[in-house]
């Protein structure tokens, strides 16, 4: 049936929801025996029970990828072998992207036609690219001298503690888990209590794709329970966080309690987007910015929310910008042709109206939005909102995870420069001039991961993910990923 043809909330209301966890190849009930409401933003409806996992639940699943890896029946397959389960894996992926797309829009609220035509294809592309690479990818032998031979290899790493975030669900599972599996390793993901379903039925394609029992388990719960439980677990050998800097810092401070596990963490940001007078199409740059904050209701790490203009273009862009704005309305997410989407739950509901109501009390000036909608629904929803900032104020420096941007007025460069780097974030920063010394200069003087020049959309699983400062340490993505997941073995031999 084609996308066009899809009754989606026909769909839904045909939908069995499965919250049970999966663990040692199967789908088991939690130990405890405690559940909780998955809550659809759509409309404040419960879309069904899922498992509260507890730390009985997670030693289960530890136990299970710990014997999965250390009997070597996915660790000791040769990478060509592991990367035939993993390629059918992202295929079934693809054959089933209609429910996951679904399933993926009724928990977290975004745009139905963006689950089926970025969400679920990034997430197979992203498990496909790591098992193509896994039979690519030399060890090294060092430059020693005639006597000695000395091997330097990746090995996987062992249990890996996959935590992650409810914007991207499945992308963020995926992150984790294609150079995760393809190393070798054995993983145990909990996924956020806010948007579990998408990572359970992973589990299980994976399982129908022949990933061996108890490589990949699935605890769905809350962060303080199963969350916590795993990332103080003395036989996980790593964390893969991806998630806010509050929890972040927990991930450390549980690795110090624990075994000294390593831990990745991915965290938020508050990405600069800087323009200058000497680019030429203002235009354009208003439609990428506007485009950007608002895909997936602003819920975005890498969303370009602190917008820096030169002051002498600013009214200009500031109008061109709220031009765009209304083009981003709530709709309903089942509705093919939606753009924006529900925010994730009451709670970010409350916490983006409370932040665009200190962007009043503070002074700054609204442009666009700054309201509620749709509230007839009994989902959460607010208008692509647009303010007139100033740098100290509370909108302009924090995160807010949802559709706000902040625009404010820079004299020149040093300023804009600046400005850019006067945050606790540092993930990604967009520079946009025709001056082509400029262009460099300013992007080699932002701290961040990652910096667009004159653009914003460029995406690729070849391109490092990841941030400066407190946005986080190592990277998903790109070749690097492996580096998290593998550890690096020397094996030194005497030669006569
Ligand atoms: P969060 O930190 O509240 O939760 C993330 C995950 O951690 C969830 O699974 C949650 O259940 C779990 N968790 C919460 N408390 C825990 C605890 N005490 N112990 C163990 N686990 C715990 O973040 P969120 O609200 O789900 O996601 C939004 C954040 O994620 C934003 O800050 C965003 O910028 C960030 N993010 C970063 C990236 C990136 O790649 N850098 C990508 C997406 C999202």
């Amino acid at each position: 049936m084609s996308k066009q043809t899809i009754n989606w909330h026909e769909r839904a209301a045909a939908l069995t929801i499965d919250g049970r966890p999966v663990i040692a190849g199967r789908r088991v009930e939690g130990l405890s025996g405690e559940q909780f409401d998955c809550i659809s933003p759509i409309n404040g409806k419960s879309l069904g029970q899922v498992s509260r996992c507890q730390a009985a639940d997670v030693d289960a699943a530890v136990a299970s990828a710990r014997a999965a890896f250390d009997d070597g029946r996915w660790a000791r397959r040769p990478p060509a072998a592991r990367k035939r389960v993993l390629l059918k894996f992202a295929d079934l992926i693809m054959a089933a992207k209609e429910e996951l797309a679904l399933l993926e829009t009724l928990d977290m609220g975004k745009p139905i036609q963006y689950s089926l035509a970025v969400d679920v294809p990034a997430a197979a592309r992203c498990i496909a690219w790591y098992a193509e690479a896994v039979d690519k990818i030399y060890d090294e032998i060092a430059p020693t001298g005639p006597n000695a031979l000395a091997l330097i290899q990746r090995e996987p790493m062992g249990v890996i503690g996959a935590i992650v975030p409810w914007n991207y669900p499945l992308i963020m599972s995926a992150w984790k888990l294609g150079p995760a599996l393809a190393a070798g390793n054995s993983v145990v993901l909990k996924p956020s209590e806010k948007s579990p379903l998408t990572a359970l039925r992973l589990a299980e394609l994976a399982l129908q794709a022949g990933l061996p029992e108890g490589v990949f388990n699935v605890v769905p719960g809350f962060g303080h329970e199963a969350g916590e439980a795993l990332a103080l677990h003395m036989d996980v050998d790593a964390i893969g966080f991806t998630g806010s800097i509050r929890v972040g810092r927990k991930m450390l401070e549980y690795a110090g309690r624990s075994n000294l596990k390593r831990v990745y963490n991915e965290l938020g940001g508050k990405s600069a987007f800087l323009v200058f007078p000497d680019f030429d199409d203002l235009k354009r740059c208003a439609q990428t910015v506007a485009g950007s904050m608002f895909f997936n209701q602003g819920e975005s790490c890498n969303a370009p929310s602190r917008v820096l203009v030169q002051q002498d273009i600013a009214d200009e862009f500031i109008a061109l910008v709220a031009a765009e704005a209304p083009n981003y309305r709530p709709a309903d997410p089942l509705e093919p042709g939606t753009v924006m989407g529900a925010l994730v739950d009451e709670g970010q509901l409350r916490t983006v109206m409370g932040y665009i109501e200190s962007g009043v009390a503070e002074g700054a000036r609204v442009v666009a939005g700054a309201k509620q909608s749709r509230t007839d629904s009994g989902g959460f929803f607010v208008e692509p909102t647009v303010f007139e900032a100033q740098p100290q104020m509370k909108i302009a420096r924090e995160e807010i995870f949802g559709p706000v941007m902040s625009v404010i007025r820079f004299k020149d460069e040093a300023e804009a420069v600046a400005l850019a780097n006067d945050s606790p974030y540092g993930l990604q920063a967009s520079v946009w001039s025709s001056h082509i010394d400029r262009a460099h200069r300013v992007a080699k003087a932002l701290r961040a991961g990652t910096v667009h020049v004159n653009q914003y959309d460029e995406d690729d699983m070849t391109v490092p993910f990841g941030g400066y400062k407190q946005s986080g340490n190592g990277r998903d993505k790109s070749l690097h990923a492996f580096d998290k997941y593998t550890e690096l073995k020397t094996t030194w031999l005497r030669i006569n």
